[in-house]
């Protein structure tokens, strides 16, 4: 049997070595000129509230201009870029995709925007009893090419062409997919894919982040493109860059076990540069104390009489994007004397424990699931799907917790400031700007 190629090409300029990726691994080979493409980036969140850092993060637009520019150079017509980014209200696709110059792509080439959110989702039966609600426009497209980030993921390890797919269903699907037993996340987002027609994933590696998938990570340069016209094959290369074997990454190894696929390296032919001169171990989790009373910092600044429980994966994207919030709000709360004996819940299954004072249930699933919970002595509820930053502030001051927002202000202009004059960090690469000369 042939076997599947991944070519991995090292970075000089984005479209030449693009084209090059996909001569390599015949990447453009099952599409057809007259297919209806969706392109399917990976936009996870965007702030345009508070400095947002999107190195490793968010697809660059230097991949997708060239992309979408190589396709058009091909005779493909009908392309769409769509995305269901995580939102905590309105959907502000329509401005994301302006501030990644997208706007530019719709005008030079034609290309169609489509913020998921704000479009049609299908309840899809898998037939098995597994049902998600996917976009309309994933389901109607012929191809898909899939663009995620090459970026470690705290709970799923890492998040490449496979998790890229969960924004393309909606919020009420993504909640479900962070539930528990069977509908555990590495059992459900593999799913997604069964669906879809996706026929070439690209692996945008120009950045790479660790302790992802969020800005909260560090990013390095990377300059890598990896790409595949075999969904499987393309994780496993950049998982095997990011330093993971494939045993180790749960929802890659469920979803080769479900399809029969191979998760030996050797089964897979590799052109290009080789695993071995780029792979470097990236990070995915938060040091957290033995005793699961918080992040390590938490304890190494002597913060007592708070415990905050290690997040697991049943909290959704929703309530993953307020936890850091979260942590630097309590952190600016601590003034040298401990915690009231409080602890801090979240997520579908923690518990509240009865040696605790005060039980903060963070997020309306800790709510209700603690609601009758007769071990809690004083309950401070943050409701909300995810709860917000300015009613948590609000709730703790009442229970004589004082937390500073503004500290949280100044830890996110500190993510972004990090990046600034460091060489090979760019903000450019989320813009079209540098390809209007080759392209006029
Ligand atoms: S409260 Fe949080 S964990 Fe629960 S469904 Fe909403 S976002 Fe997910």
């Amino acid at each position: 049997m042939e076997k599947a190629t991944v070519s991995i090409v090292k970075v000089s300029d984005i479209y030449q070595s693009l084209q090059e990726s996909l001569k390599l691994s015949d990447g453009l080979a099952g599409l057809n000129v007259n297919d209806r493409i969706l392109i399917k980036p990976n936009i996870v969140s965007w702030d345009f509230d508070l400095p947002f850092p999107p190195f490793g993060v968010v697809t660059t637009s230097v991949v997708i201009s060239a992309l979408v520019r190589i396709l058009v150079e091909h005779g493909f017509k009908n392309l769409t870029i769509g995305e269901g980014a995580v939102t905590n209200g309105k959907s502000q696709g329509d401005a994301v995709f302006e501030a990644l110059g997208y706007k530019k792509l719709q005008e030079r080439y034609g290309v169609k925007l489509v913020d998921f959110n704000q479009d049609e989702f299908i309840a899809t039966d898998y037939g098995d009893g597994f049902k998600l609600d996917i976009a309309k426009k994933a389901l109607e497209a012929d191809k898909i090419i899939n663009v995620p980030v090459l970026k470690s993921h705290n709970q799923a390890k890492v998040s490449l062409g496979i998790k890229n797919l969960k924004g393309c269903i909606n919020k009420k699907s993504k909640q479900f997919c962070h539930g528990l037993g069977d509908e555990e996340l590495s059992h459900t987002f593999p799913r997604i894919i069964e669906k879809l027609p996706v026929a070439l994933t690209i692996i945008d590696g120009l950045y790479t982040l660790e302790k992802g998938p969020g800005p909260t990570g560090k990013a390095f340069r990377k300059d890598l493109l990896i790409v595949s016209r075999d969904p499987l094959a393309c994780d496993l290369v950049g998982a095997a860059i990011m330093g993971y074997k494939a045993e180790d990454v749960v929802h890659l190894t469920n979803y080769a076990k479900r399809h029969g696929y191979s998760l030996n390296l050797e089964d897979y032919e590799v052109k290009g540069e080789r695993i071995e001169d780029h792979h470097k171990y990236v990070n995915y989790d938060w040091e957290w104390t033995e005793e699961d009373t918080g992040p390590a910092g938490f304890k190494k600044r002597g913060i007592t009489g708070l415990a905050i429980r290690k997040y697991d994966s049943s909290l959704c994207t929703g309530c993953s994007a307020q936890y850091n919030p979260m942590l630097i709000l309590f952190s600016s709360a601590y003034k040298g004397k401990p915690f009231p004996n409080v602890e801090v819940i979240t997520g579908k299954k923690q518990l509240a424990d009865a040696n605790f004072d005060y039980s903060v249930l963070f997020g309306k699933c800790a709510c209700h699931l603690n609601k009758d919970n007769p071990a809690i002595k004083n309950s401070i509820p943050i409701w909300g799907c995810p709860p917000d930053m300015g009613k948590l502030v609000e709730v703790l001051a009442e229970a004589g917790i004082e937390c500073d927002y503004q500290e949280y202000v100044r830890f996110r202009h500190y993510l972004f400031d990090r990046y600034k004059n460091v060489e090979g960090f760019q903000l450019a690469d989320w813009s079209v700007e540098s390809l209007q000369e080759s392209v006029n």
